[in-house]
């Protein structure tokens, strides 16, 4: 019987797994490679505190630290959480194992749009992450793609920080509200609206990006260095669906400010919970929050 059973081997789910751990709870982690940890696609890591380099090197770190305080290691992906008298099963592809509480930690992947060529720029010009890569943009143009809020909100910042934006819509409107829309007209950002983007082409990094116009009716380039996908993220949170954890219109797990679902005894932490923000700092502080609630529910049953 573990104490914890964190399913996660992200920034969220080690955070959570080195706190536990350190609070001397009998500590298991799960994690797999269908979704991947998002971490572990990132390039460059500039904005967490204190490291800079790649995801993956973070993430190993991470893991390795996670280790060294006591969690147990698992690479088997989790089917389900099953509820029994008070306590949980964790039904992985090649086992069961008990638990008193559960940290779901299981973030989730970033559509891809589907242009040709998307994953090979991936990281040398394609992101699905203003925040985190805007910075490289500065002085630089780029086209943003998407109609939403998500590809809206990417647009301003990344216009505010110093790129020359271009946001492309496949929609003939966009999807947002009208006092968002206002803030990008107000900005004098480009918008291409009724356009598909069919082929990323460059030498090594993006250069231009061929795109069709559905009212002109035909193709057309344009130059770029950058794009960035704005159409959303699906959350991994399916494994969680029949044990009655609360979800969002989208997916993402409800939590409150102590990481706590609405089942007793199961936490959530870092991408795949309805948070503000989507990162491997907002992930870590997620993560031992969700260790501590779990520490204090133990203890003190609540
Ligand atoms: C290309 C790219 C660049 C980025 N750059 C930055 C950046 O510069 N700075 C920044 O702060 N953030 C960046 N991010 C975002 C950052 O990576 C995420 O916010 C962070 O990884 C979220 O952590 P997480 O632990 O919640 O989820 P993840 O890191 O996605 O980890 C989820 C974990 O859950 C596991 N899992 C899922 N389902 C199951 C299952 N059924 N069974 C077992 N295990 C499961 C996965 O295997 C994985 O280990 C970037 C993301 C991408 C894609």
């Amino acid at each position: 019987m573990y104490d914890v059973a964190i399913i996660g081997g992200g920034p969220a789910g080690l955070t959570a797994a080195i706190y536990a751990a350190r609070y001397g709870l009998k500590t298991v982690f799960f994690e797999t490679v269908d979704p991947v940890s998002q971490l572990s696609l990132a390039a460059n890591i500039e904005n967490y505190p204190g490291f800079e380099g790649s995801g993956m090197e973070l993430l190993e770190k991470m893991k390795e630290q996670a280790v060294k305080a006591g969690a147990e290691w698992k690479m088997e992906k989790v089917e389900r959480v099953e509820k029994s008298d008070g306590t949980f099963t964790i039904v992985s592809e090649s086992g069961e194992y008990e638990t008193k509480t559960v940290i779901v930690a299981t973030g989730g992947k970033h559509r891809e749009a589907g242009i040709e060529g998307e994953r090979a720029f991936m990281g040398r010009g394609v992101s699905y992450c203003a925040t985190c890569d805007g910075n490289f943009f500065r002085g630089r143009k780029v086209i943003v793609y998407g109609s939403g809020k998500e590809a809206l909100e990417d647009a301003i910042y990344l216009h505010d920080i110093g790129c020359k934006v271009t946001i492309v819509s496949r929609t003939p409107s966009f999807r947002a509200e009208k006092a968002l829309i206002d803030e990008v007209e107000k900005r004098g950002i480009d918008i291409l609206t009724s356009t598909t983007l069919r082929k990323v082409v460059g030498s090594g990094k993006v250069e231009k990006i061929i795109a069709y116009s559905r009212e002109r009716k035909k193709e057309f380039e344009i130059e770029a260095d950058g794009i960035f996908v704005a159409i959303g993220m699906r959350p991994a949170t399916d494994i969680v669906a029949e044990l009655g954890v609360e979800r969002d219109s989208m997916g993402y797990i409800k939590v409150d400010k102590e990481q706590r679902t609405n089942v007793k005894g199961v936490f959530a932490a870092g991408d795949c919970c309805d948070n503000p923000l989507k990162q491997v700092v907002t992930a870590c502080g997620d993560g031992a929050v969700a260790a501590y609630s779990a520490y204090k529910y133990l203890t003190e049953g609540q």
